[in-house]
């Protein structure tokens, strides 16, 4: 059956629609709050509890509560963590999610670190398109940044998906003033190097992550650098585009700019979050969130919990405060979100 686009199903997308008449067809699923690195923007230094695996969604459970949300106007879902490729079993969930009528396009993000034997096989398994992230070229870097030894086998990863003919690869570079900043030159040469999209992320304040505003590069300040090197030609990224698309002068590749923190796009949101434990999220920096899992386990109805996904969206803020008070909100670590 041809996937049907949410403007045939006007009456069930109202379900997700917000008070600012945003529609929201984007679903991010994070599947753990685990991972196999350590990475010093993303898990406070001191480590994390692991949540009990009774706190987390049974694949069951995330396959049911997707269906309810395809059905009301998604039709993009990302895979997030924590890492999703330590969950076992993933490729089962990749496969019941492809399935899902008038889901469109399946994507997932992840450190790369077991992509070089599995990118394949995530492919087959019905994926559309994966995001890496890779925030140095430098193996001692990387070492510093995520307290592993795994440079090596993330770029071998890069390596397996391109071969596995995904139609959409993208690096995520988390930017830090003083961290790994001197690198923007070089990961625009790699980007003009690879048919791939190098995405520079503004730094982003979340639980324990040691932010400040003054360890932002803002992304007038990361163009300005990578054009005194490179010729830029702005491209069309769509009406929900996280990032600021731009085509490389002479290169195969792209850049992306995500410039939540300098230049929001807020207003043409799209975006909700599950977290692993089954929370809904109707902003990555809300710290409001929806308890989906308890109604569920409790034996709620389909329709008793797309009301509860509706005061979710209807609870949602037209965009998200200033920088300074981000960093003032109790939300979570950037782990136990997904991004
Ligand atoms: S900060 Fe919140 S409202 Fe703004 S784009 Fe991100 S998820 Fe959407």
């Amino acid at each position: 059956m041809p996937p049907s686009s949410p403007s045939s199903r006007e009456t069930p997308a109202a379900a997700l629609t917000d008070r600012f008449s945003r529609r929201h067809n984007y679903l991010r699923i994070s599947v753990t709050d685990r991972c196999n690195l350590r990475c010093v923007y993303c898990m406070p230094a001191e480590g994390l509890v692991w949540r009990e695996r009774a706190e987390i969604l049974s694949f069951e459970e995330i396959v049911r509560l997707a269906k309810i949300f395809v059905a009301h106007g998604v039709d993009k879902i990302r895979l997030t963590g924590g890492e999703p490729t330590v969950r076992r079993h993933l490729h089962s969930l990749i496969g019941r999610l492809r399935a899902l009528p008038g889901l469109r396009t399946l994507l997932m993000s992840t450190n790369g670190v077991l992509l070089a034997t599995t990118a394949a096989s995530y492919r087959a398994a019905g994926l559309d398109g994966l995001n890496i992230s890779l925030d140095t070229l430098r193996p001692d870097r990387f070492a510093q940044m995520t307290l592993r030894d795994n440079h090596a086998a993330v770029l071998a990863g890069i390596t397996a998906a391109l071969a596995a003919g995904f139609p959409s690869v993208k690096i995520n570079v988390v930017v830090m003033q003083g961290i790994n900043d001197d690198e923007l030159v070089a990961f625009t040469e790699f980007a003009a190097k690879h048919p791939l999209e190098v995405r520079f992320i503004e730094f982003m304040p979340f639980d324990r992550n040691d932010w400040s505003a003054s360890r932002i590069v803002p992304y007038a300040e990361m163009r300005r650098r990578i054009e005194a090197a490179f010729t830029l030609t702005p491209l069309d990224a769509g009406p929900h585009a996280v990032a600021k698309e731009f085509a490389i002068a002479g290169g195969v590749g792209r850049l992306g700019f995500v410039t939540s923190m300098t230049e929001n796009f807020c207003s043409t949101c799209n975006r909700l979050r599950l977290t692993a434990d089954g929370k809904m999220k109707n902003c990555l920096f809300s710290t409001t969130e929806t308890d989906l899992r308890e109604p569920l386990r409790a034996g709620a109805t389909d329709a008793e919990l797309t009301a509860i996904m509706q005061q979710c969206v209807l609870g949602k803020w037209a965009g998200h405060p200033p920088m300074e008070q981000l960093v003032e909100l109790n939300n979570r670590s950037m782990i136990q979100i997904g991004g």
